[in-house]
């Protein structure tokens, strides 16, 4: 078909690795096998190492262009005392400055935005654009996001006061202890925010979820059939799990990576990995590396330079900085455990590694990127929440998939308590467990990626 005749789909993300690599897993299928033309337009940060790699293996793909939009100065605005979303919400609405003209220039047939760029929904429905969500998240939050307008008008304290845990229409009670941060402090403006962006949710054409039915069926059912959900018009949900990273380019560090996980035994090695911004306190992370090196399991270790301002600290900057874990790791931890872990300085090839076969389990921040491509692989994981919406996802993988084991909920976990869980899911009978059902999920992902994706996009294509 000539390039002009495709329908035009344009992508257009907010920052972080964990919003751009699922839109952008989106938009190739949408290219390579379903006939669109695609714009993936990017909001440009400070340099990145994770997105300038992502950039120039982007660039490659057929039918595919990439469009930067201009770096925003925001150095203005952003204050130190920012949170997260604050901050990220800040970037974006400045960035977005130019998408008019840019999506008047591209003619799209319809855009696909993320939870913060929801800045975008006025423009298109100025410009007539039908405008899609990828709601990048787990279902757990995706429920809770719906829900939370109605809540912020029932309740009038703070939600973590409530006496009992908060009751979803058609869902599982979530425990306060497990609500999204952005949610724990409604003076702050971070909750101004979030709530800002679920709330417009409903002025879209539809959701595309990272789910599939049989990872979280109850959910599922209630967003497409619950009174409650037709009530507050959730557009349709399309589920269209499993979508992970694959194909990437890798670099030489992480075939060294891979190459040394080849001369490991068969599910030997535990992977440990707190995501593109978890960050540990220089306290908590010499703990982690004492349990890891008690538990004599093998290991990779994935560590950024810790920090005790906040637990998301590297979110905006990976890469960036010097990295050199022998400054801030246990006295002659590298010397020590050389051969049986190794440290990767902030960034590994994480689907490459959960997808080898001497991978056994993964110790994991339960985003829900990592999550996924950890069940997609077959791995079962230990749950190390630390910020966003990854406690209510590791309580939903522990208790109800039963797929993970939780650490203590101790404000420093200790060597020792790493070290028992660590032993546990490799080589105890809590392990076997955990193990046998990260397998059944394996299959049904793969079901679902044969099935379900292909079924959602052909739906949707006929409407575009
Ligand atoms: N990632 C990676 N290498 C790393 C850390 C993270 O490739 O060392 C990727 C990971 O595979 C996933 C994404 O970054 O696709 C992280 O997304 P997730 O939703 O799990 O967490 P976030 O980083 O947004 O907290």
């Amino acid at each position: 078909m000539a390039e002009d005749m495709k329908p035009h789909v344009a992508f257009l993300p907010s920052s972080g690795m964990g919003h751009i690599f699922p839109l952008f897993q989106l938009a190739k299928q949408l290219a390579l096998h379903h006939g669109f033309r695609i714009s993936f337009i990017v909001i440009t940060t400070e340099a990145s190492a994770s997105q300038n790699h992502f950039q120039s293996s982007a660039a490659l793909l057929p039918g595919l262009s990439i469009i930067d939009l201009p770096p925003a100065d925001v150095s203005c605005i952003i204050t130190d005392d920012m949170r997260l979303v604050t901050r990220l919400s800040v970037i974006v609405r400045e960035s977005l400055k130019p998408v008019k003209s840019i999506l008047l220039d591209l003619k799209p047939t319809s855009l696909i935005i993320d939870i913060f760029t929801t800045d975008a929904i006025d423009v298109c429905i100025e410009l007539l654009i039908p405008v899609y969500s990828f709601f990048t998240a787990s279902t757990v939050c995706l429920t809770f996001s719906l829900y939370l307008p109605t809540l912020d008008c029932e309740v009038e304290g703070e939600f973590v006061d409530l006496p009992a845990p908060v009751e979803i229409p058609g869902c599982q009670p979530l425990r306060t202890e497990d609500l999204i941060d952005q949610v724990k402090d409604r003076k702050n403006d971070e909750y101004k925010w979030f709530l800002f962006h679920v709330s417009r949710l409903p002025y879209t054409s539809g959701i595309f979820l990272n789910a599939w039915e049989d990872l979280d069926p109850e959910r599922l059912t209630a967003l497409n059939e619950n009174p409650f959900f037709k009530s507050i018009t959730t557009p349709p949900v399309f589920p269209v799990a499993p979508l992970i990273k694959d194909g990437e380019i890798l670099t030489v560090k992480d075939a060294e990576i891979l190459a040394w996980l080849d001369a490991q035994p068969c599910g030997s090695v535990l992977y440990v990995s707190l995501g593109s911004g978890g960050t540990l306190s220089s306290e908590q992370l010499i703990e982690l590396a004492w349990g890891l090196e008690m538990s004599r399991q093998r290991f990779i270790l994935v560590v950024c330079r810790p920090t005790d301002l906040s637990a998301y600290a590297t979110f905006f900057n990976v890469g960036t900085n010097e990295n050199d874990p022998s400054a801030y790791l246990p006295e002659r931890f590298l010397e020590r455990n050389r051969g049986v872990g190794l440290v990767a300085p902030t960034w590994a090839p994480q689907s490459a590694v959960l997808a080898h076969p001497s991978t056994g389990a993964f110790l994991s921040h339960c985003g829900w990127n990592s999550t996924l491509e950890s069940l997609v692989h077959g791995k079962p994981m230990i749950a190390w929440p630390l910020y966003a919406e990854q406690r209510m996802n590791a309580t939903m993988l522990v208790e109800e998939v039963r797929v993970a084991v939780k650490l203590g909920r101790e404000e420093v976990i200790g060597r020792e308590e790493i070290e028992r869980v660590v032993r546990a899911v490799m080589e105890g009978e809590q392990g076997n467990a955990v193990r046998l059902r990260a397998r059944e999920l394996k299959e049904s992902a793969q079901r679902a990626s044969e099935s379900s994706v292909g079924r959602v996009l052909d739906t949707w294509k006929s409407k575009n």
